[in-house]
């Protein structure tokens, strides 16, 4: 018999185990190790940020979901990796400690034949001065903080309806922060919400981010197809922002926050400040923090980690000047670099380099965005990590007959504002590849044909539909197998 462990019930983890528990469960032991009680579809957030959601609607319990899929489930965060076991243990093992319950701070070695990490971002508030919910800007990268972000937005919404002006501020918190696409998603929504108001004449609307142009996006910008003509995301952003009357600044690496108030560095160079009434900044990600020791107990965490915390895998790490970046650089497998029975799927593994290119201000500070992994490819990174482990264990040796880089995987994104079935509106770009291969693709970097950007109302069906969709599928309700990642 062999047991799997997975650590992180997000898109991922959650991925992986359905996937592990649906082949595996009759014969071999799954288990999953993740601190929250609840599953949540993270991309739904965004209308929980303006009310147009409540938390009940984007999260379930996991306890009856694992219980029904055959999955012992343990609610606990996992603290440290022992690749090698140790003096009691033979095999590899996890220190999880329990978050909750009678249980609390109670700690457990969790012995694996197969590991996969699946624990997604560290929300790194702490690497900006007064960033983040419980300081003095918001979040909507949790249900709680999307919650939380719409309690102040009313806030807003009220001094307006009593003739004060208010000032937004949405973009990224950090230099190096990723996930910009969330936060464009939740500006447009909020201009939405105002304008559906009457309120625009009272509202300042400001974009700020560490963005070399707009519409980069952590992935060097693309090139789309939009209505025949082959379109910059650039263009397309801006487009998009202007329409909704939205200001923007843009190179720009925010350093500190203070009630009101934001501080940033430019790529010249210069340091400015931008006030606001209501800012919701993406944060800059770190791994887990999870530390690896290996049989002498001896801290082996920088073998198995990058700098940034996440896990080091079947990438080329060699440092490269930028010109030097390959598409064959990203992994394929996700399998640890040290240990061959140990994955990292989604967020947790370490990208071998940016895709947007890297600059430095003449102060030395690097302003740019690192590469972002979203829902998608987390999730069909999940799912082949899972199909090679099962197939591993069915023929008794390591093998991984199923792959999925960056660099070969298309990606859809859509970027929605407003809700319902006639009152929203979307973005919808697709890339293939996300990571852009010049070689095979010199003109555009990517295959045209299949890059593209649309707005209209359909895309905004189609994330409404991918709501009750993959809310469906991770509750692993009959055929939920059928529902592509
Ligand atoms: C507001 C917002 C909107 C977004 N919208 C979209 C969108 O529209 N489309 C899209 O494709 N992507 C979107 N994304 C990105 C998408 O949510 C992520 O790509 C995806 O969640 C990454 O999956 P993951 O499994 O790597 O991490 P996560 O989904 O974050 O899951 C990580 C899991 O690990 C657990 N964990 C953390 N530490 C530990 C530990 N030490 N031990 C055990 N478990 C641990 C966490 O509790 C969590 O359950 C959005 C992101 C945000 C923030």
């Amino acid at each position: 018999m062999a047991k799997v462990v997975v650590l992180g019930a997000g898109i991922s983890g959650h991925t992986a185990i359905s996937y592990l528990s649906k082949y595996l469960k009759k014969e071999h032991e799954v288990v999953m190790v993740s601190p929250n009680s609840n599953f949540q579809w993270i991309p739904s957030n965004i209308w929980v940020g303006v009310g147009l959601m409540t938390p009940d609607q984007v999260k379930f319990e996991l306890a009856p979901v694992y219980k029904k899929m055959g999955v012992n489930y343990k609610q606990a965060l996992a603290t440290s990796i022992h690749p090698e076991g140790d003096a009691e243990n033979e095999k590899g093992f996890v220190t999880i400690k329990y978050v909750t319950g009678e249980n609390e701070r109670k700690e457990e070695k969790v012995t694996y034949d197969y590991l996969i990490n699946g624990t997604g971002p560290k929300l790194n508030f702490d690497a900006t001065e007064g960033l983040g919910p419980n300081k003095f800007t918001q979040s909507v990268c949790t249900y709680d903080h999307a919650e939380h972000a719409w309690g102040r937005l009313q806030e807003s919404f009220k001094k307006m309806e009593n003739g004060e002006r208010q000032t937004f501020l949405v973009g990224t918190g950090h230099a190096l922060a990723t996930c910009q696409g969330a936060a464009f998603e939740y500006i447009l929504n909020i201009a939405f919400e105002i304008n559906k108001r009457k309120l625009s004449h009272l509202a300042d609307m400001w974009w700020i981010s560490n963005e070399y142009e707009l519409g980069d996006f952590g992935m060097g910008g693309a090139y789309v197809k939009r209505n025949g003509y082959i379109t910059p995301t650039k263009i397309f952003t801006e487009s998009i922002l202007k329409e909704y009357g939205i200001r923007w600044i843009k190179r720009a690496g925010v350093q500190k926050v203070a009630k009101g108030k934001v501080f940033y560095e430019n790529l010249r160079g210069e340091f400015h400040t931008k006030e606001f009434d209501f800012a919701m900044l993406i944060p800059g990600f770190a791994g887990a923090g999870m530390k690896a020791f290996n049989k002498d107990n001896e801290d082996i965490s920088l073998e198995v980690f990058a700098a940034n915390g996440m896990m080091k895998v079947d990438a080329d790490y060699t440092p490269k000047a930028y010109e030097d970046w390959r598409a064959e650089d990203w992994p394929s497998t996700y399998q640890s670099q040290k240990y061959e029975n140990i994955y990292a799927a989604g967020i947790a593994f370490a990208p071998p380099h940016g895709m947007s290119k890297p600059m430095e201000s003449p102060n030395g500070t690097k302003i740019f965005p690192t590469p972002p992994r979203t829902g998608m490819p987390s999730g069909v990174i999940g799912k082949i990590v899972a199909q090679n482990i099962i197939h591993s264990i069915k023929v008794g040796k390591i093998e991984h007959p199923h792959a999925a880089s960056m660099a070969k995987m298309g990606a859809a994104c859509i970027v929605s504002a407003g809700y319902g079935l006639f009152k929203g509106q979307a973005a919808v770009m697709t890339v293939n590849p996300i990571v852009p291969d010049w070689e095979k693709y010199p003109k555009w970097g990517r295959n045209i044909k299949d890059t593209v950007g649309v707005v209209g109302t359909a895309g905004h069906w189609m994330k409404l539909l991918m709501h009750y969709m993959f809310l469906y599928k991770a509750k692993a309700k009959p055929f939920w197998w059928l529902i592509p990642e």
